[in-house]
């Protein structure tokens, strides 16, 4: 059997996506900018598509601006709030331990150039605390990132409530929602956001694309030189066939949301409760403010590296940490953020699904994962620790 279950590092295209790209590519080759017929033609595709995505947020098609994907989304909504803050003498910048990198480091460059960052402790659920935030805010705070649901532990932060917040009191509020688009709904106007970042390869639409949305009145900053295109915030001839086919795809994805969350929980909820069987064994992040994709759990005494390995092996492909953060011996700052010690942390497996898996695949992962810990754990000194009680167990 081979089960692709790393859903949340990529998702494979949908039928729609794939037929929309084909097309655009073969027929629709002119570039936007273009005043001849196939310039024309093109930019209205890239406008229905601006106007498409906008639908599916509750935003204005003129709050739109499509970018590479999530990365580029994020590190243009940080910096263009912070420059925005820095005009007004405000250089202080509200976040998370649990970020994405792609928040993470533009925020770190940031501090470089003279900016204060807070970064918020989450609790044991891997979510943010809103008295946490209210008392980190300074006059002289200038924004607010907050992401809308996490990449490793799946856990949605209390978006709505800290947007609240944030508006009543004028500061920027940006969400990394690249794992929440398609998946969860989102609507920035109920939900008093700023600013969102979003990517299409995490909604089964191509990689190499994604949109920031920007509400009106928000100053935006261009980090990328060069010609006037999106309203001169984003230089770049646009990549026309993937923004239609990702305007497509969220399209489907936004339509379909409670039918594949429904499908998806069900087959979630069998896995952790088939793997949560194997001892000294827990789930990270809170269970029911959860991505109806994600599993991640921690087995002690064991390398989850060793453990993707021989899943693999088995035709089972899923993911340790973050992708990002794969191939470099520190543990998830995600996982260490929960307050797991790094030996547990090391042993982690995150398991993404979507409404291509089926419950076989999920019993087929069950079968397979205990036999495959077992062995780990028998060639483990950790593990031979912990058992004679050298060491002392962290999860019962
Ligand atoms: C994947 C991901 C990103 C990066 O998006 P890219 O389109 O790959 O640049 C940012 N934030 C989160 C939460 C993600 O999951």
């Amino acid at each position: 059997m081979f089960v692709y279950s790393d859903n949340a590092a990529t998702t494979k295209m949908s039928k729609t996506a794939m037929d929309t790209m084909f097309s655009m590519l073969e027929e629709v080759y002119g570039n936007p900018s273009s005043l001849h017929t196939a310039g024309q033609t093109a930019r209205e595709r890239l406008e229905e598509a601006r106007k498409t995505v906008a639908d599916c947020l509750n935003a204005d098609e003129r709050e739109i601006y499509f970018t590479s994907g999530g990365s580029e989304a994020d590190n243009q909504a940080i910096i263009s709030a912070a420059k925005a803050g820095e005009r007004k003498g405000k250089k202080h910048i509200i976040s998370t331990k649990i970020e994405h990198h792609a928040v993470l480091h533009t925020l770190e460059r940031l501090e470089k150039q003279g900016f204060e960052v807070t970064l918020l402790d989450v609790g044991r659920d891997g979510i943010v605390k809103v008295p946490d935030l209210e008392a980190a805010i300074r006059p002289d705070t200038a924004l607010v990132t907050v992401m809308f649901a996490n990449n490793e532990i799946g856990t949605i932060q209390p978006v709505a409530e800290i947007g609240n917040i944030c508006r009543s009191k004028g500061i920027i509020f940006h969400t990394d929602a690249v794992q929440a688009a398609g998946h969860l709904h989102i609507d920035v106007k109920a939900m008093n956001i700023d600013m969102l970042s979003l990517s299409a390869h995490k909604f089964h639409g191509p990689k190499g694309v994604g949109a920031l949305y920007a509400r009106k009145g928000t100053a935006l900053t261009s980090i990328i030189d060069g010609g006037a295109q999106e309203r001169g915030k984003r230089a770049g001839t646009e990549n026309v066939p993937a923004i239609v086919s990702m305007a497509a795809a969220f399209k489907e994805a936004c339509g379909n949301i409670d039918k594949n969350a429904g499908y998806v929980i069900a087959m979630r909820d069998r896995l952790i409760a088939g793997l949560e069987k194997i001892p000294h064994s827990v789930v990270n992040g809170d269970r029911e403010n959860r991505l109806p994709n994600n599993v991640n759990m921690c087995f002690e005494g064991i390398e989850g590296e060793s453990l993707l390995l021989m899943l693999d092996a088995k035709g089972i492909e899923a993911s340790s940490g973050s992708a990002c953060t794969s191939g470099s011996l520190d543990p998830s700052h995600v996982l260490l953020a929960l307050g797991l010690p790094h030996e547990v942390a090391h042993g982690s497996l995150r398991l993404s699904l979507s409404e291509y898996n089926t419950p076989e695949e999920m019993d087929y992962i069950i079968e397979k994962v205990p036999g495959i810990i077992e062995y780990l754990r028998n060639m483990s000194p950790v593990w031979e620790e912990l058992e004679s009680g050298r060491r002392e167990h962290f999860i019962d």
